[in-house]
């Protein structure tokens, strides 16, 4: 029943591709990002998946880390994946999901670009695991002292000094840069609203997750990871 499911989901979203006329990414995500018949995640509701979230990363603040079989689930993952949480990360080096969530190979479907911010592509990519991949949490990872951020408060100004690609990405971040002002710790304010926009920004760029939402089947959170302590504290 369930791989029933799966494979429908997984026909919806292919057909509502060829309906673009996509037909050369139909033929990509046919051979190359198709679900191959996998189960879905071990964990299917989305509270039960936020708490399987956070007490990992309990355990990774405490340094009571599970002792993973990383090459069984290298082998598990051959065939198919399950992810049972999806996703945006700031790109910053010091921000994993899979060691600061406790998680091992294919439990963790991310997605990363520096702001974490829901661009279209990323919005995609999320659609994916939660259509295809039935995985029930999406979280939105914002840190403290996050650089992008911080550029955007800078240069709420003069974004279009900025060099190279840099103008595209810190516009996205300005709202929660500009409506950080005044705050006592402006970045961490500013990162905090980031991660709210996020949330109230995915499930209306997106009627796949917003269905799915409304559905029962998924969540959408977000939180901010502590670079000092390890903790993720959700917001919102
Ligand atoms: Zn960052």
């Amino acid at each position: 029943m369930c791989n029933e499911t799966n494979q429908l989901s997984r026909r919806a979203m292919l057909g509502s591709t060829a309906a673009l006329g996509l037909t050369i990414p139909v033929t990509g995500m046919a051979h190359g990002m198709a679900n191959q018949g996998s189960p879905p995640p071990m964990i299917t509701n989305p509270d039960d998946a936020l708490e399987a979230l956070m007490n990992g990363n309990r355990r990774f603040i405490e340094g009571d880390m599970h002792d993973h079989d990383h090459e069984a689930a290298k082998k598990r993952g051959a065939s198919g994946q399950s992810p049972f949480a999806a996703f945006i990360r700031c790109a910053d080096s010091r921000v994993a999901p899979e060691i600061v969530f406790d998680q091992t190979i294919g439990e963790l479907f991310v997605c990363g670009v520096a702001g974490n911010i829901p661009t279209s592509e990323i919005v995609a990519s999320l659609e994916y695991a939660v259509a295809v991949l039935e995985t029930p949490l999406v979280v939105i990872m914002g840190h403290s002292n996050c650089g992008a951020v911080e550029a955007a408060i800078e240069h709420q100004n003069d974004v279009m000094a900025l060099p190279g690609q840099l103008p595209g990405l810190v516009t996205e971040l300005l709202p929660a840069a500009i409506n950080s002002k005044g705050a006592e710790d402006r970045l961490a304010k500013a990162v905090e609203l980031n991660v709210e926009y996020g949330i109230g920004r995915i499930p209306k760029d997106s009627t796949v997750i917003s269905e799915a939402v409304d559905a029962g089947k998924c969540r959408v959170v977000g939180g901010v990871y502590d670079l000092a302590s390890g903790a993720f504290t959700l917001v919102g």
